[in-house]
């Protein structure tokens, strides 16, 4: 089937593109240990994110939706020695299996993991972030853009996962409230005037999805 042959592609890719390190193989292993979802990205999004924070040379990220920490691992591993992740997760057990990980990972100093609903726990953060991640509830999503500019500089980076759900997103049958949540944020991207985007849909062993990347210009 496509989607065997896309998991297929991504494992040859991951293989000679990523040498994933043992705290986040443990990560992986640890969050099915503790039941939790394995709807973190893939390997190969986890380097790209990793990639884009070098390539940004950030310092302050954010990531709304820590799950386990997989991809948060990814990207503190990428900052500076004096850059930290500040990532918001709502459900309990899912930030207590976090906070494992990234102590197994050694990198407890360099993630402030927020517990809360993200919209409670935005209000409290100062600006600036360099890169911010969006990758929560995704009925929420407009309401975490207008956060994530908020906490912008000029040149910030903004990057939302999922935004394509197997062609949902533009399936007029669908009337998820996440769907529809994506729909206004990418409606929301195209009418900010200070938004440069693009968003691009991928497959592979996650499916079919893709991701939102937008430069913030004033
Ligand atoms: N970024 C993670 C990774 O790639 O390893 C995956 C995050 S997972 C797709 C989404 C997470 O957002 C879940 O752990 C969920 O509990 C959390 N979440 C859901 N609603 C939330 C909210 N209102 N505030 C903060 N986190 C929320």
């Amino acid at each position: 089937s496509d989607a065997a042959k896309w998991s297929q592609v991504d494992a040859w890719l991951a293989e000679k593109l990523v040498s994933e390190e043992p705290d986040l193989k443990h990560t992986l292993a640890n969050n099915a240990n503790h039941g939790l979802p394995a709807i973190d990205v893939s390997a190969l999004q986890g380097k790209m994110l990793a990639l884009l924070v070098k390539m940004t040379r950030a310092v302050r990220v954010l990531e709304i939706g820590t799950l386990g920490g997989y991809s948060t691992i990814w990207m503190v591993k990428a900052l500076p020695h004096n850059g930290i992740v500040t990532t918001i997760e709502f459900n309990p057990h899912h930030a207590d299996v976090a906070r494992q990980n990234i102590a197994n990972a050694g990198l407890t100093a360099r993630v402030e993991l927020l517990t809360g609903a993200a919209l409670d726990v935005l209000p409290g953060l100062s600006p600036p972030f360099d890169l911010i991640f969006i990758d929560a509830d995704k009925v929420n999503n407009p309401r975490y853009l207008a956060w994530a500019i908020k906490l912008s500089r000029q040149g910030t980076v903004i990057v939302g996962d999922n935004v394509v759900r197997g062609g949902g997103v533009i399936d007029p049958e669908n009337h998820d409230p996440n769907v529809q949540g994506l729909r206004d944020f990418i409606q929301m991207i195209a009418e900010d005037d200070q938004l440069e985007a693009t968003a691009i849909q991928t497959v592979g062993e996650k499916g079919w999805d893709g991701f939102v990347m937008a430069l913030v210009n004033t």
